[in-house]
């Protein structure tokens, strides 16, 4: 039955006709999804579900020349555009209302030269699929923890995860990338050609154009010793307090998370302990087993018995996407972050108190170590500028009832302003709600000025401005 709502949708500035859109149908290899069309609602539908947009047209793209008669499109009628990869991102940066969503989620193609050990992926791709794709060569690109999330995203806001202590965040493996820029044009950015877009576009966002192809280095990966060991929520203090001293001696090819979480109430977690507060380490070892076994050898030793130890060797693609099972698309997000360089005791005060009353079982947070090879690159080589931080903190309310929007965006807000004093000032770009101005700038630090020129240069008009924006000069 056709949804009375599309018809609620306002349409572009532009008046659009049938003729129009008929005519930018047939000029895509790939597919035009209207309101009316069957697979209308299943394509707007983002990962997170407290986000409800209404685009009113979403270009499937199959390939480049897609991408550019999308953007040329949308640029000469006038259309406010989104770009969308996997379309995870919190606050639903991957669409608008009313506007065209330029999709990519049909561009998945994956290239892997094992003799110079470079990936090309294309922007559709999930982080899942570079996993599957480069773990057949023993290889992997340093990116995040749950497979699901789409690589172009998570490149453009940094990338952080299992690989980082060792081998930097995702935009530290960047070579290169193609991009259609706001007049259509593609250029290919890398150190020598268009540096300052592509130093830009290491840790500024979706907004200097649309890349069409990732070129990453990979670095060898195969089985890794990993996973989850919890405790009861009343160890936590002693936990953390403990953790903030080790994390900064332990070899770099473990990584070793924190979180604050309750049991899920599933298989394979043991009855006995769903549902209960807990706090955890998720850790990853790339290297031999006894070379893991020596490296985890203080958290057994000095740290109480734990309620679950589930760690164990597994191939790097399992590890990847061992929450994504209790992650599915479409529940309820808000989020916040911020960069955390010490942990003091008062701060752990503040992180009990807001555990002890989380809004649901799903809300969490987590501390995660953006130390080693990451604080190796300085913070004006890339746009990422946090690199002396020790953590990304993430705070999220979660949970698959709509009706706990509210209190799960309350619980996270209030959480955040308790703990913010103890922060750095700014957030990870992909740990971000839609917060302001003033927080986006808080992020670049002393990188801003040079973004805003890098901007002004390749997207003066702002077309592409539903992303954390960098405004042009005026
Ligand atoms: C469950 C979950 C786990 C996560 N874990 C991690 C983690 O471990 N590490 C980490 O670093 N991050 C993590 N993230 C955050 C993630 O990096 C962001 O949500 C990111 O925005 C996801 O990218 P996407 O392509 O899926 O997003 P989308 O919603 O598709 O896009 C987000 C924005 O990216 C830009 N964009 C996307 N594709 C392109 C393109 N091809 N060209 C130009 N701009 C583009 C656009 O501005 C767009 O608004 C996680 C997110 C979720 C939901």
């Amino acid at each position: 039955m056709f949804d009375t709502k599309i018809n609620a949708v306002k349409y572009g500035v532009t008046m659009l006709t049938n003729t129009m859109i008929q005519e930018f149908k047939r000029n895509l290899h790939g597919e035009l999804i209207q309101p009316g069309d069957a697979n209308y609602n299943e394509a707007r539908q983002l990962y997170n579900g407290m986000i409800d947009k209404w685009p009113r047209l979403i270009a499937r793209c199959a390939d480049v020349t897609d991408v550019i008669t999308a953007v040329n499109f949308g640029r000469e009628n006038n259309l406010l555009i989104a770009i969308r990869g996997g379309g995870h991102n919190g606050p639903g940066l991957g669409s608008c209302d009313d506007g065209l969503v330029i999709d990519l989620s049909l561009m998945k193609e994956i290239e892997i030269d094992p003799q110079t050990r470079t990936v090309r992926v294309e922007p559709g791709s999930t982080q899942g699929e570079v996993d599957e794709a480069t773990h057949a060569f023993g290889l992997a690109v340093p990116a995040g923890i749950v497979a699901s999330t789409g690589i172009a995203g998570l490149t453009l806001g940094g990338g952080h995860g299992y690989l980082a202590r060792k081998h930097g965040l995702t935009i530290d493996n960047l070579i290169e990338a193609d991009v259609v820029l706001a007049d259509g044009t593609l250029v290919t950015a890398n150190e020598t050609q268009h540096p300052d877009l592509f130093w830009a576009l290491r840790g500024g966002g979706g907004n200097f154009g649309v890349v069409t192809s990732f070129v990453y280095r990979a670095h060898p990966v195969n089985t890794v010793y990993a996973g989850p060991i919890f405790w009861g929520i009343e160890d936590a203090r002693e936990i953390m307090q403990w953790y903030r001293e080790f994390l900064p001696q332990a070899p770099e090819e473990l990584y070793t998370f924190f979180g604050l979480k309750t049991m899920p109430s599933v298989e394979p977690f043991p009855r006995e302990l769903w549902g209960k507060k807990v706090c955890a380490l998720i850790s990853c070892y790339n290297g031999p087993a006894e070379d893991a076994a020596e490296a985890l050898r203080p958290i057994h030793e000095d740290l109480p018995t734990p309620l679950l130890n589930g760690m164990a060797e597994m191939p790097f693609p399992t590890l990847q996407s061992l929450f994504d099972p209790l992650l599915p698309k479409g529940l309820q997000w808000y989020w916040k972050g911020d960069f955390i360089k010490e942990l003091s005791d008062e701060a752990i005060e503040v992180h009990l108190e807001y555990a002890a009353n989380t809004p649901s079982a799903k809300s969490l947070m987590h501390l995660y170590p953006i130390d080693g090879a990451v604080q190796r690159v300085g913070p004006n080589e890339t746009a990422w500028n946090y690199r002396d931080a020790t953590w990304s903190m993430v705070i999220c309310g979660i949970d698959p009832d709509p009706a706990k929007a509210g209190e799960l965006a309350s619980w996270a807000k209030a959480y955040w302003e308790a703990v913010h004093p103890y922060s750095m000032g700014g957030a990870y770009l992909n740990f971000m709600m839609e917060e302001g101005q003033e927080r986006i700038k808080a992020t670049y630090g002393d990188n801003y000025e040079r973004l805003v020129a890098v901007k002004t240069q390749y997207d003066p008009t702002n077309l592409f401005r539903v992303n954390q924006n960098i405004k042009p000069e005026a």
